[in-house]
């Protein structure tokens, strides 16, 4: 299986900034053992900005464009800093990736962005994508990993992609107010009454909510691919999903008629 997972900050970081060790470890290692067993993988990994207030001892995340660009400079070295050591452990190399919306909009460089993870794929390398924060404001921005993990999936054509974050998936209410709420096990259609159930779920560090991540299963559906809503602290749990196993939400490509 072709499979994209996106890190959402909330996975890889405590509330400080700093990186979660034990889970970030755990999850390079599940990883690896996934491309061992012959799967292809891409990681579309959030966490820039976090690690920047992190590294630099902030207190918060800042609200300015030019001080989180800043710390999106200084935290993505931090983070690919700590994937190539890691995967370097199981032998596995990774290979850095920066975009922006403007880079996914433009055919000739989308066709560029294609081709190059093509050939990463077949040369065994493991593709880490991020926005371009640095460069991207918000007129040029895809704006969240959710939605450059949708762009990500379609690009390469991936039968899955696993949004990893710090929910269970999909709920009937607002599971941090309404303690009734139950969790949506498969979603087939994106109906009104389904997007309507987005709310505006999110956390202090990172970007994304349920809103995007319904957006991006739009987008998957639409172009074939299977989506699932998981929680980033049971990085096992990737092991169940590659083996087809029921785990958080899935959202199912549209089949052609
Ligand atoms: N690109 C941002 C970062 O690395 C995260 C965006 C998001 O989480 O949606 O900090």
């Amino acid at each position: 299986m072709r499979i994209v997972i996106k890190l959402g900050t909330s996975t890889l970081t405590h509330a400080t900034g700093k990186l979660n060790i034990r889970r970030v470890e755990l999850l390079c290692k599940v990883m690896s053992d996934l491309k061992n067993a012959g799967h292809e993988l891409v990681l579309v990994s959030s966490g820039a900005i976090a690690m920047g207030v992190g590294k630099l001892n902030l207190t918060k995340k800042p609200s300015d464009i030019p001080t989180k660009q800043a710390l999106a400079a200084v935290g993505q070295c931090e983070l690919m800093y700590i994937y190539d050591k890691l995967f370097s452990d199981y032998h596995h190399t990774v290979a850095q990736i920066l975009l922006t919306g403007s880079d996914v909009e433009d055919p000739q460089r989308r066709e560029n962005f294609h081709n190059t993870m093509s050939r990463l794929l077949e040369l065994g390398a493991l593709p880490v994508i991020n926005e371009n924060d640095t460069v991207a404001t918000a007129e040029i921005a895809v704006g969240d990993n959710d939605t450059l993990g949708a762009i990500v999936a379609v690009n390469v054509q991936a039968d899955l992609l696993v949004l990893m974050s710090d929910i269970e998936g999909l709920y009937t209410a607002d599971p941090r107010k309404d303690p009734s709420a139950g969790l949506i096990r498969e979603i087939r259609e994106l109906t009104p009454e389904v997007l309507a159930l987005a709310g505006d779920a999110g956390s202090a560090l990172g970007t994304g909510g349920m809103v995007t991540k319904l957006r991006a299963a739009g987008m998957c559906m639409a172009a074939g691919c299977d989506m699932i809503i998981t929680n980033g602290q049971r990085p096992e749990d990737l092991y169940a999903i590659a083996e087809g196993q029921q785990v958080g939400t899935r959202f199912f490509a549209k089949k052609e008629a």
